[in-house]
């Protein structure tokens, strides 16, 4: 394919966002279902696809996973039991526009709605892709003074995390005003920021943006690759851009159905990783939100394969596999895991318990309509 503008530019890459059906079929025979589901999305879930990551995905093959990553499928369209809005809770905790406040010593903060490519197994689907929803409650461009006072009023926060959204859309200055003005309170102690970035744009880890963010250390990047595919020379480049300005990335992947739920393709894609000195930190389990619940395992899925990543790779390549509850995020494992004759249920580091279940039906009022599969 010629190409009209400039391949490193990431703002070229931006704007040349591939956004329709026609634009899409110039990179990959788009199959009938993937058609189908494109126009299903018109009005009710944002979808784009980055030039670079259409250029990973197999033309031919529907079930690559860098196309089941990006491009819209019907199954989106389907309530499966249990499936809610916010099954994480997230709503539970905002304190502001921007701030969620889950565990005493950290906030999160949602910069943005917007994300460069907008994955289909979102958790935050809601916030980031749904046109009918979005956790701003006084939209994104609202002041951030609010946002700030809550965090200078809460002497207990130490860890900020910047999330979305993907935080790394926003300009060099953008950013940089944002990080200013949480390194001035003096008991905020790091900031992590969670970026897919290095994934689906590398092209954006510029000298400069990765020059600005060691300004503002100690700061942590944890960013998310999903399969093996992901990790190019590019992808490559800009992890080792910004480890070269002392920013740890870490990884933090999901484990999902059809995609890296395979034995071979997890221990590749944990290799994979620490060769680019990348450290694999959470395996996440997918969370039964609305539109991504094709995407998700069941727990003996992702603890057998927990059983064959442990010892089988070195201790740091092992990430930990953790589901987020209302209760918190929780490891998978024994400490935290029980089963009982009703099933499965968890315990968080409060010793909060709560049965699984119920995590995976949290949203008692839908929030929004039930999405309808468009023929
Ligand atoms: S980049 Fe992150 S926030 Fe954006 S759609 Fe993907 S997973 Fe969601």
């Amino acid at each position: 394919m010629e190409l009209t503008f400039d391949w490193d530019d990431w703002r070229a890459q931006l704007q040349h966002r591939i956004t329709t059906l026609e634009a899409l079929q110039r990179w990959i025979a788009v199959s009938p279902g993937e058609a189908q589901a494109i126009a299903a999305c018109d009005g009710r879930y944002r979808w784009s696809v980055t030039p670079y990551y259409a250029s990973l995905m197999d033309q031919d093959d529907p079930k690559c996973p860098v196309r089941q990553l990006a491009v819209p499928r019907l199954e989106e369209f389907q309530l499966y039991p249990g499936a809610s809005v916010d099954p994480v809770g997230d709503t539970v905790y905002r304190k502001t526009n921007r701030v969620i406040h889950k565990y005493p010593d950290r906030v999160i903060v949602l910069v943005t709605e917007l994300c460069a490519v907008y994955c289909r197994h979102c958790t935050r689907k809601y916030h980031t892709t749904d046109l009918g929803g979005t956790y701003f409650e006084q939209g994104e461009n609202a002041s951030w003074e609010p946002d700030f006072a809550y965090i200078e009023q809460h002497p207990e926060v130490r860890d900020v995390l910047l999330t979305g959204g993907d935080p790394l859309v926003y300009s060099d200055e953008r950013l940089e005003s944002i990080l200013a003005r949480l390194r001035a309170i003096p008991h905020v102690e790091i900031i992590r920021i969670g970026s897919r970035i290095p994934v689906v744009l590398p092209q954006r880890i510029t000298e400069n943006l990765a020059a600005m963010l060691e300004r503002y250390h100690p700061l942590w990047l944890n960013t998310h690759f999903n399969h093996p595919k992901e990790i190019t020379p590019a992808a490559a480049a800009a992890c080792d851009r910004l480890l070269r300005h002392g920013i740890v990335v870490q990884n933090q992947s999901v484990l999902l159905k059809g995609i890296n739920d395979d034995l071979p393709t997890m221990r590749r894609l944990m290799t994979e990783l620490l060769k680019i000195s990348v450290r694999p930190y959470y395996l996440y389990h997918c969370d039964n939100a609305i539109g991504i619940s094709q995407f998700v395992t069941t727990l003996e899925e992702g603890r057998a394969l927990m059983r064959g990543l442990k010892g089988y790779l070195t201790g740091f390549g092992v990430p930990e596999y953790v589901i987020t509850t209302p209760l918190g995020k929780i490891p998978l494992c024994e400490e935290y895991l029980h089963q009982d004759e009703a099933g499965y249920w968890v315990e968080n580091y409060r010793g909060q318990r709560m049965v699984l279940d119920k995590a995976l039906l949290f949203a008692e009022e839908p929030m929004v309509a039930e999405p309808a599969l468009k023929e």
